[in-house]
């Protein structure tokens, strides 16, 4: 197991629905010192490619999109939940189904911070069903910019997003792939990489 896995073995909470809470270290609490080596971790993965932008959706990817993105030496761009119906034509726009809250938001990016030629690399804590995921390449290829790559703490690899998205022939790395979680004993199953 490596450093990721073990932790979410220690202090992860499998929850009914698929859910896997790690308010404990990532979604609520978060330990600096962790995100740190999974940034680092990114920044091995995908340190050959000329990355340029680090992109994530609020809320929960911000705080390790910031350390990515420090790694990198670049800047930090996250995709905004739009409050207002009326947008104008300054905005990327995307729908995203959000997994855990079960509604539709649509998520914008202001045209000033997403640029023709950006060499992008885009980063978020949970990968499920790939809608978060789809809807942050979509805003990347609205700009002309490029996806070089996905890069996500934790894999839900029983859901198709991971799937979806390495078959449209994205470069993806999830630093843990749970392939199969038990919400009566709390077993956690990872994949082999
Ligand atoms: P997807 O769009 O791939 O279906 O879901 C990914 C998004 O939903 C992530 O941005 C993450 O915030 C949230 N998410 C999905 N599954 C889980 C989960 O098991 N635990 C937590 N904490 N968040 C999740």
């Amino acid at each position: 197991m490596n450093f990721l896995e073990e932790r979410i073995v220690t202090d992860g909470v499998v929850k009914a629905g698929n859910v896997l809470k790690v308010d404990s270290f990532l979604n609520h609490k978060m330990d600096i010192a962790l995100m740190e080596r999974i940034a680092k971790e990114f920044k091995r993965r995908f340190g050959h490619k000329p990355i340029d932008k680090v992109l994530t959706i609020e809320a929960s990817g911000i705080g390790i999109a910031v350390l990515v993105a420090r790694e990198f030496g670049v800047d930090m761009v996250f995709a905004k939940k739009a409050k207002s119906v009326n947008l104008d034509g300054d905005m990327y726009v995307a729908e995203v189904e959000s997994y855990t809250h079960k509604k539709t938001n649509r998520v914008i990016v202001s045209k000033k911070y997403l640029s023709e030629g950006d060499h992008v690399l885009i980063v978020d804590d949970f990968l499920a069903n790939g809608c978060a995921l789809q809807g942050l390449i979509s805003i990347v290829e609205s700009a002309d910019a490029i996806v070089e790559g996905c890069g996500i703490v934790i894999e839900k690899g029983f859901q198709e997003g991971g799937h979806r998205i390495r078959n449209l022939g994205y470069h993806l790395e999830s630093l843990a792939i749970i392939d199969a979680m038990d919400p009566e004993t709390g077993a956690i199953t990872f994949r082999q990489q």
